[in-house]
């Protein structure tokens, strides 16, 4: 698998899962299993429109089909009648599919209607195939192997079944026709099915073969997009989620918040004289030290809605969903303390210790507030403490809004 140049580089160490698949490669067609889950409702979903005019193209298709079928066929006869039931039936099951697929947007039962859609139409394209044997000596027509490739088509038809639902599908009713056809078909028609089997074959390989290439790249796209939408959410040093992310991302839980009527805390921590950590250690060491710290953020126990990201420079944040101000102002406390004795990172020109520690502004809010006056308020929290001294979290003094 070909990957984006320098696409690797730029994530700096930090490998997304859609990358390190890229990388490991899916020649089977199949992801680890989360990856999995999140593909097939990426191809569910974002192919909807697609796979909805191919359905439509596929009920159009089987109506050329029953003009074919009445211009040729003779209704007075049960042959001919048994052929235009079975299609009219065929093109009735694929027309309610369709009407389902249209109100679903749950990608499980998506697959079945269109699983339903698939197998109907072939099953029922094997069946008029027999009924056309049958009645050879009136129709003349060469239509086995047109019609195995009809089949083939059919269930290789682009209509959103993964590939391995296809092969099964198409090992399952191949199988069918190569049993039945040979058998229901008199010897002269025998003869010509056999002959053309090396026909069949080259037919079934060439779409097989196409049909892998499309799954393969909707695969390799999806994994493109997922990588290209990490980065662009993704701090690079230190792995964290990026100012961009956090906004989007926390704009939503407070949304959510408003809606469930709860609280949510926003914590500002910026590193102590970051700048003369600079100066002294050099920028690459200050480099490590950033992300050390990110790992040390990482570490706080967070909940789904919850977040961590590097937020500027020396700058992180973390929200909280749901949390009370005594949670807000332990953790804070927390936070500065290990910084300070785990780390422990040496920092001989800081007036707050004797290493790198932290300031934090602590910010509470009810649900309602927009995230502009909340960060504020967490930076004049931030503020108030550095001006107390570093190396400690302040509450914003307001009334939670
Ligand atoms: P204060 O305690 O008041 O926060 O002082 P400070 O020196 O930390 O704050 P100031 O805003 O003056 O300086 C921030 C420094 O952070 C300046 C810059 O060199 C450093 N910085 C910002 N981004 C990075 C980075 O990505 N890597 C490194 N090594 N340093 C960075
Ligand atoms: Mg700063
Ligand atoms: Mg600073």
């Amino acid at each position: 698998m070909t990957t984006v140049p320098g696409l690797a580089l730029l994530l700096d160490g930090h490998e997304s899962r859609y990358m390190r698949q890229q990388r490991q490669g899916f020649a089977w067609l199949r992801f680890e299993s989360e990856l999995e889950r999140e593909y097939n409702s990426f191809n569910a979903l974002g192919f909807r429109v697609t796979r909805q005019a191919a359905m439509v193209l596929l009920i159009l298709t089987l109506l050329a089909f029953l003009v074919f079928d009445l211009s040729i066929v003779d209704r007075a006869t049960d042959l001919g009648r048994s052929v235009l039931i079975t299609r009219v039936l065929m093109i009735a099951l694929a027309v309610f599919c369709f009407l389902r697929l249209r109100k679903t947007y749950d990608v499980e039962a998506g697959a079945r209607w269109t699983m339903l859609a698939q197998g109907s139409t072939s099953i029922g394209t094997l069946l008029i195939i027999l009924l056309y044997a049958q009645g050879h000596a009136d129709f003349k027509l060469p239509l086995l192997l047109d019609g195995m490739t009809l089949i083939f088509i059919t269930v290789l038809f682009p209509l959103g079944y993964s590939f391995w639902n296809s092969a099964r599908m198409l090992a399952l009713v191949t199988a069918l026709g190569w049993l039945l056809i040979p058998n229901l078909v008199d010897a002269e028609q025998r003869h010509d099915f056999f002959v053309q089997m090396p026909f069949q074959l080259s037919v079934l390989t060439a779409l097989i073969a196409m049909r892998y290439y499309q799954e393969h790249a909707t695969r390799a796209q999806f994994l493109m997009n997922g990588s290209l939408q990490h980065m662009a959410c993704m701090d690079g040093l230190t792995g964290l989620h990026n100012r961009r992310a956090f906004e989007l991302m926390v704009r939503q839980s407070l949304c959510q918040a408003n809606r469930e009527h709860c609280w949510a805390a926003l914590l500002l921590v910026d590193v102590d004289h970051f700048k003369k950590y600079n100066d002294h250690y050099g920028h690459p060491a200050g480099d490590e030290t950033l992300k050390a710290i990110a790992q040390a953020l990482a570490r706080v126990p967070m909940r789904p809605l919850d977040l961590a990201a590097r937020v500027g420079g020396e700058e992180f944040a973390l929200f909280f969903y749901d949390v009370d101000q005594e949670f807000a102002e332990k953790t804070a406390a927390r936070i500065c303390r290990d910084v300070e004795h785990q780390l422990s990172i040496p920092h001989a020109q800081s007036s707050a210790a004797e290493v790198v520690t932290l300031s934090i502004g602590i910010a509470l809010t009810l649900a309602g507030e927009d995230l502009d006056p909340l960060y504020r308020c967490a930076d004049e929290a931030l503020y108030q403490a550095k001006t107390a001294g570093r190396n400690r979290a302040c509450l914003a003094s307001r009334e939670p809004a």
